[in-house]
């Protein structure tokens, strides 16, 4: 099989701890070259700038962006114009309107562009979205209470504006509620808490009207320093289900239906490369609506300063 060739842009954490070892796990990629300001990896070519790397690096044809969100568009659309197959981390952008403007251009382009969750490709989410799919949902709860100095250190960018604060972990439980439910729902109200020395929030709680009658809620605490929870339970007419650890387990009246060890980076390496192979794009924005949505309708209240 030929390798496709790929470079990776922003060497963070996510890029060191998921990308890295998902790529070099799959046959179908061969990593060749890093865009880095501050690091590098090992046996590639190594470039301070995408601008460096776009122009020496013309025969390479495909690239994933592990920035930050609010710095990701200008990237992602130099690389399209360069005619590069682009992969995004989740969120895939500050805002909705550069996600459209980016698929717009693949599409022109001929080109691949793929915004990923990886959380929806957690053990649970799919047997959870099938138990669910001949059920009424009467009750769903989110509730993604993490420390964020746990998970996050040393990263100011999380708190400035574009970089959606505590949604950055919570939209990952808002790919699996889009993913999972069998209809549209939507914001109706939300709360929204902001340090008052950061752009963005710390906390949020949202409601959701659900047309079919459920009551769908959920809360994103980044101050949470106990046992660390990203559960989602669905109460229904015929039974309960709870995916816990971020999708990873899936339980139905308490007995364990399905539990799995993180794969999900290796899976959204394979879906890239069946992406490319068949010269389509996947680009869903429902998850980062949500998020807009939450902006656009929230009550905002200022809490005290954090300080890391
Ligand atoms: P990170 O550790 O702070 O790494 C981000 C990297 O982006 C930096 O190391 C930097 O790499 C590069 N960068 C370029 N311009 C930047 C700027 N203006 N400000 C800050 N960094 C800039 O963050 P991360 O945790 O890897 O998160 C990156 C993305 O992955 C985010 O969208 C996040 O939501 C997503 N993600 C993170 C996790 C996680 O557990 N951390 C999980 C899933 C998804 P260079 O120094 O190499 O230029």
């Amino acid at each position: 099989m030929t390798r496709i060739d790929l470079a990776i842009v922003g060497v963070g954490k996510i890029a060191r701890d998921q990308h890295l070892p998902s790529i070099a796990g799959n046959p179908s990629f061969r990593l060749v070259a890093a865009v880095s300001r501050n690091a590098g990896v090992e046996n590639v070519a190594n470039y301070d700038t995408l601008a460096e790397f776009l122009t020496a690096g013309a025969d390479v044809p495909a690239l994933s962006l592990c920035v930050p969100p609010a710095v990701r568009f200008q990237m992602a659309w130099d690389a399209l114009r360069a005619g590069k197959h682009v992969l995004l981390e989740k969120p895939p952008g500050a805002t909705l309107s550069e996600v459209e403007t980016l698929s717009a251009l693949a599409a022109e382009r001929g080109l691949t562009i793929y915004a990923t969750w990886h959380s929806r490709h957690a053990t649970g989410v799919e047997p959870a979205r099938d138990w669910i799919a001949s059920r009424q949902i009467k009750q769903l709860r989110i509730v993604w209470k993490e420390d964020v100095r746990r998970w996050h250190p040393g990263q100011a960018w999380i708190w400035t504006a574009g970089n959606v604060g505590v949604f950055d972990p919570g939209i990952n439980a808002l790919s699996i509620l889009t993913r999972i439910m069998p209809h549209g729902i939507h914001i109706a109200s939300a709360d929204l808490e902001f340090p008052e020395n950061c752009e963005t929030p710390i906390a949020a709680r949202l409601q959701f009207a659900d047309p079919m009658g459920g009551d769908i809620s959920a809360e994103f605490d980044w101050r949470h320093e106990g046992r660390q929870t990203w559960d989602i339970t669905v109460v229904t007419d015929d039974g309960t289900l709870v995916l816990s650890d971020g999708g990873a387990k899936m339980a139905v009246d308490g007995a364990t239906v399905v539990q799995g060890e993180n794969r999900e980076y290796d899976a959204i390496y394979a879906r890239f490369a069946d992406l490319l192979a068949t010269g389509k794009s996947d680009v869903d924005i429902a998850p980062l609506r949500h998020v807009a949505d939450a902006f656009m309708i929230g009550r905002r209240h200022i809490t005290k300063p954090f300080y890391e």
